[in-house]
Parts: structure tokens; sequence; C-alpha cells
């Protein structure tokens, strides 16, 4: 999928259409100190196994793209829904 690296959408911070840059987002290092990670992490210590198995034969093939809209007027980023799956994605410029 071929995707513009501008567009002119809503700005939720300027409260008008405006020309936002989009980019995809990158993964982030998990937080040490969530609740969630603590467990895990503690879990993880000693002797033991994984707290999960490890999904078989039933991966989704795609990835789920994330991307991020940023307001070229206010510098501001937001998304727009939850993303989507695709197989092959690129920013193309115009
Ligand atoms: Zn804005």
């Amino acid at each position: 999928m071929k995707f513009p690296q501008t567009i002119r959408t809503f700005c939720v911070y300027c409260k008008k259409h405006t020309i936002h840059t989009v980019e995809i987002s990158k993964k982030k290092p998990r937080r040490t100190l969530a609740e969630g990670q603590r467990r895990f992490l503690r879990k993880m210590k000693g002797y033991g196994s994984f707290p999960k198995e490890n999904p078989k034969g039933r991966e989704k093939s795609t990835k789920r793209i994330d991307l991020r809209f940023k307001c070229q007027e206010c510098g501001k980023k937001h998304i727009r829904g939850g993303g989507f799956r695709v197989k092959k994605f690129n920013i193309v410029k115009q």
C-alpha cells in the first residue's frame, strides 16, 4: 500500500483542517515500573517457565501499521483510528 507523506486532515488541537506529516510509530521500550511488567519480571526470575506459551501455527501473516499524524501548525501528534493490517506499506513523497 502506498500512503502520501503529507495529508490535509482535521487537527483535534487546532480544531480545523491543517496539513499533517505522516510517520510510522516505532516500538517503544516497555515501562519497567508498570504493574504488568513488574509481575512479568518477577515471574521470569529464577527457575520456571515463561508465563504464556508461544502461539503455534496461527500467527498473523501481516503486521499492524501504527501511523502518527503530526500537525504542521501546532506540532502535536495524533492518531486516526487504531491502525490497520497490511503486507507492504510505504510512504510516498508527492
Ligand atoms: Zn494542530
